[in-house]
């Protein structure tokens, strides 16, 4: 049943131009589908590689806070008792843990020798006996009333410190550092598989546009551009379904890129003289060959392109053509 060519390239001499064509037709589909997977999978590629670069981030950010916080007290012993002022004024408030403190930081009489004034009493009345207050008992130094003041032995601040484990320290730049050459390597690979299906994309549409061209050129009954319909059928189908803009737009740019070449080989067609382009029937048959050799989709087009071939057969529709034009896959695949 199958027609196997000895050789690695399929010979045009056992197919006809019908055969070509036929070819050229049953692959639009597939040729459409493939460039649309490819598409998704750039998209996935750069999607994924934004989300790790800004992970990259992320982790040194967590890095930085891989710490203990511990509220301490900075205590500041005194030789002699002092006498400060509490008022508001006379204080340095500060947040620490989201709590107004107070420093005192106001040192009336410093030291006071004054004896018996309770510590820690705000506005005992003895004193009203400080040095630092005048008759009116106001203090001379910051002019709060003496019932502002206050006696202590010590004065306290707090202040909120990050205790990191030193011991981890080592471990976390290793870790660190292995995280980094992981990440970078992954990058990489997303960048190389997403250069190789852009890669794959150009080749597909490249040949699309052969196939195309090959149609016309050979007055097929079936010039009508199957892979352009299917397009626009995708851009209908989105802008009434969707409507995602994005992927509206994105199957419009694969429909230019697609003119394009088109025009391309229609124009390097016309040229006169002998670098005129051709298309020989053994170039359609080399081409279905090129992307059966795709790297990533290549084996999806192989299997897209059998499946339409079983229909075909199963509808009765073999002319002694369809399967005529099952490339000989299995031979090359165990030349791998
Ligand atoms: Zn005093
Ligand atoms: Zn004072
Ligand atoms: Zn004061």
């Amino acid at each position: 049943m199958m027609v196997a060519e000895a050789g690695k390239k399929l010979s045009s001499q056992a197919k006809s131009a019908r055969d070509a064509q036929r070819l050229a037709v049953q692959f639009s589909r597939p040729l459409a589908d493939v460039t649309d997977l490819i598409n998704e999978n750039i998209a996935a590629l750069q999607r994924h590689s934004a989300y790790l670069e800004g992970r990259a981030l992320a982790v040194a950010e967590l890095e930085d806070n891989l710490y203990v916080p511990r509220i301490k007290l900075q205590l500041t012993e005194l030789k002699h008792p002092i006498t400060v002022c509490t008022s508001a004024q006379c204080c340095e408030v500060y947040l620490e843990n989201n709590k107004k403190q107070h420093y005192y930081k106001q040192r009336c009489h410093d030291p006071c020798f004054l004896n018996n004034v309770p510590e820690d009493i705000i506005g005992s009345s003895d004193l009203m006996y400080c040095a630092t207050m005048n008759n009116q008992y106001y203090c001379k130094k910051c002019s709060c009333h003496y019932s502002k003041h206050m006696h202590v032995f010590y004065l306290t601040r707090k202040a909120e410190i990050q205790e990191r484990d030193e011991d981890q320290t080592g471990q976390k730049v290793k870790i660190r550092n292995t995280l980094e050459v992981m990440l970078k390597e992954l990058l990489e690979t997303l960048r190389v598989a997403e250069s190789e299906y852009k890669q794959e994309r150009e080749v597909v549409v490249r040949i699309m546009a052969k196939f195309s061209f090959f149609m016309e050129h050979n007055g097929s009954p079936l010039t009508e551009d199957a892979y352009q319909k299917y397009l626009h059928y995708l851009i209908a189908r989105e802008t009434r379904y969707g409507p995602d803009q994005e992927l509206v737009q994105h199957y419009r740019s694969m429909l230019n890129d697609y003119i394009h070449e088109k025009d391309n080989i229609k124009a390097k067609s016309e040229s006169k003289g002998q670098d005129a382009y051709t298309l020989t029937l053994e170039d359609v048959f080399d081409c279905a060959e090129a992307l059966y050799d795709l790297k990533h989709t290549g084996h999806v087009l192989r299997e897209l392109y059998n499946i339409q071939l079983k229909c075909l057969d199963s509808k009765g529709d073999k002319p002694g053509t369809s399967s005529a034009l099952e490339l000989n896959w299995s031979k090359k695949k165990s030349a791998d």
